[in-house]
């Protein structure tokens, strides 16, 4: 039976699905690591979205504006999108095209796109979903580590004896962790979940702080003031490991117990308990997902935690650590492969002279020097931007204010998009690639705890599906013809990683293929031989000091809040059975399961409106409305509703709205204004 790895979340589960007539008839999951045997439904059964109805076939152009999409020869829509993308070049620069890599295509077919962007487009608008995720706590784990990612491996779980999960939804989102997650409390670990709603974690915890949304970096600031009150702080780790301690301490002085209490609606003994615990258990790992991130002060609020791991010496240590639980299969792999405007593979960063010497040599072209547009600022900058080629992401679902983003791309002259599924963007493309799914192709995919495993085809791609590398390479042999630059012909994907080795040498250069036929490898691994790095940051920080730096992370209020006519307070996230756009999971047998949104209501709410349980209702909110089924629960507070995002008919990003992170760009997606109407 073939190994290959779980094409959803970011544990990176190992799958072993046997196909029969050209179908996945079940999914059995080998004893390695990272999940020894275990699933979650969606590795289970939703790995046969690759035989929806919905697959992109074959090649379309649409020749010009308003013209409808027809069928094309691989030639005839390689040549059309090369050309259009060369005339952009010309009229507007380097500055007016972007590419969009995909956190669900391999390694080397992410390598390749910021390649061809780069070395054959002359641009650093190079970026990806984790724009939408975690790129605010990249921000901050970057500026004060010199490192974004888990610091630790996910099997520490079973050395962790706290673990604090700010903002994840774990049972959901990363099941296969949560069930171990619980299994260690069950064996004695206790477990702080910071939370506004009550979920399968919140259920399974010692202490449960219910923060209001949006507030939780007040609540971390304040567990630090408090631990430093009570002198109950790692003097010797801060001294010798960290700087910037002063100013960051001194940006403390409004974060009192009392304050906490007032803006996040948690009781001050429970602040204090939660401090007290994380502070004086030595193995205490901290875990967090969207509910830190995805705000205007995410990059503050991931800030927070960081001070606090540092405040309390829980950095470098086994079974300790800062944990932000990835999202995508493969996000953590897109960011390592330089899907970032302002780094190269490896997280050089394109504006120090040294990193652009060395890709300039290994690719023999020169490099820009400026970083480039981060994802929602290209958004924003069409038409000035006037050309995207986007792969395997779905902005009409995925991105905030979705009227907003459809007449963005109404108003953007040329959009490739190369995918495996028709989706809710495929509308607005001028030319459609038709893209091999996971089961249709070689390659790496890296995990959220910095694991590169293989993936492996089991089929042929249906129709004229190619693999994502083989269309950019083709593409990129067109612009690089056209431009005289320098572009190797790749036999296949183990090609490209061998090139990725010679690139950053010190991530990844001891894993090889051969190496991954047994298992995954972690990075940092630079020679064969080599184990893999588990814990980061044992020795030294990876900053130029070597040392970890504080910086202030200030509490803002949320960019929207409650009014009489919107008074309830819109978060959005994922359930179990679905994916986030919803592009996979709801082309699987699972959407049989879930099939259409659920709004969570509390009661409280729920009553002042006369609204029973599963009853329909309107969630309106400045930007839209959607229709949903209420669900009447006390997951959620009261004055909260909580819809997932991956329901294009119901679509809940038609409700966020899109002001960003200052910092990181990331959107508000936890807190938007919204009021419920019976349907
Ligand atoms: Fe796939 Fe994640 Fe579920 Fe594992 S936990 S089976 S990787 S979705």
């Amino acid at each position: 039976m073939m190994r290959t790895t779980c094409p959803y979340c970011g544990v990176g589960c190992q799958v072993e699905p046997e196909v029969r007539e050209g179908r996945v008839v079940r999914v059995l999951a080998p004893d390695l690591p990272p999940n020894h045997g275990a699933l979650c439904v969606k590795g289970r059964f939703g790995l046969d979205f690759p035989f929806s109805g919905k697959r992109l076939l074959y090649p379309m152009v649409r020749e010009r504006k308003g013209a409808p999409l027809r069928r094309a020869t691989w030639e005839e829509a390689l040549d059309f999108a090369a050309g259009k993308l060369l005339e952009v070049l010309r009229r507007k620069g380097p500055g007016g095209i972007a590419v969009f890599p995909s956190a669900k295509t391999t390694n080397e077919e992410v390598y390749l796109a910021q390649k061809l962007a780069r070395a054959l487009l002359s641009t650093h608008n190079v970026d990806h979903c984790s724009r939408l995720c975690h790129s605010s706590s990249t921000a901050a784990l970057s500026r004060s580590l010199g490192g974004a990612s888990m610091t630790n491996p996910i099997e520490d779980v079973w050395k962790t004896d706290l673990f604090l999960v700010v903002g994840s939804n774990t049972t959901e989102t990363h099941p296969v962790i949560a069930a171990m997650i619980k299994k260690r409390v069950r064996q004695g670990a206790r477990m702080i979940v910071v939370d506004p709603r009550y979920t399968g974690m919140a259920e399974a915890a010692t202490l449960w702080l219910r923060v209001r949304p949006g507030t939780d970096v007040f609540l971390l600031n304040a567990m630090a003031r408090y631990l430093l009150e009570e002198g109950l702080w790692d003097r010797a780790y801060v001294e010798a490991r960290t700087e910037g301690f002063a100013e960051w301490r001194a940006s403390l002085e409004g974060y009192t117990l009392e304050a906490a209490q007032e803006v996040t609606g948690v009781p001050k003994e429970g602040i204090a308990e939660a401090a007290r615990l994380y502070a004086t258990t030595e193995r205490a790992g901290a875990y967090w997902a969207m509910g830190v991130t995805q705000h205007t002060k995410g990059t503050a609020t991931a800030q927070a935690l960081v001070n606090l791991a540092l405040l309390t010496g829980k950095v470098g240590k086994e079974g300790a650590g800062l944990n932000p639980l990835r999202g995508q299969n493969n996000v953590q792999g897109a960011g390592d492969m330089g899907a970032l405007p302002d780094v190269y593979p490896g997280y050089l960063r394109v504006a120090e002279e040294g990193p652009r010497r060395r890709f300039e040599a290994l690719w023999g072209v020169p490099l820009p020097e400026a970083p480039g547009l981060r994802m929602t600022e290209v958004f924003a900058a069409i038409p000035e931007v006037e050309a995207i080629y986007l792969i395997g992401e779905d902005p009409v679902t995925s991105e905030p204010y979705q009227d907003h983003v459809k007449e963005k791309l109404l108003a953007l002259p040329f959009l490739v998009v190369q995918d495996i599924l028709e989706n809710e963007t495929t509308p607005f493309a001028d030319v459609v690639l038709p893209a091999a799914s996971f089961l249709e192709k070689e390659g790496t995919f890296t995990n959220t705890d910095r694991r590169v495993q293989r993936v492996r085809k089991l089929l042929d791609p249906p129709g004229e599906a190619r693999p994502d590398w083989w269309i950019t390479q083709e593409l990129g042999k067109r612009l690089a013809q056209a431009l005289g630059r320098p572009w190797p012909t790749y036999p296949g994907p183990e090609t490209i990683w061998e090139e990725v080795r010679r690139a950053i040498p010190e991530m990844v250069g001891g894993i090889s293929y051969a190496r991954l036929e047994a298992q995954g490898v972690r990075w940092p691994c630079p020679e064969e031989g080599h184990p893999g790095e588990a814990v980061l940051f044992r020795e030294g920080f990876n900053t130029p000091t070597g040392k970890a730096r504080f910086f202030p992370a200030p509490y803002t209020p949320p960019a929207e809040t409650p009014s009489p006519d919107y008074p309830l307070t819109l978060s959005t996230g994922r359930v179990l059975f679905h994916w986030h756009g919803g592009t996979l999971s709801r082309n699987s047998q699972l959407n049989q399961a879930y099939p259409e949104l659920k709004v969570e209501v509390n009661p409280i709410d729920a009553k002042r409106l006369g609204l029973e349980d599963g009853e329909p209702v309107y969630v309106v909110s400045r930007r839209g409305r959607i229709r949903a089924r209420a669900w009447v629960t006390e997951r959620t507070p009261e004055g909260v509703v909580y819809a997932p995002f991956h329901f294009a008919e119901a679509p809940a990003n038609r409700l966020t709205l899109d002001a960003l992170d200052p910092v990181s760009r990331i959107p508000e997606y936890k807190v938007s204004a919204v009021r419920l109407e019976k349907a």
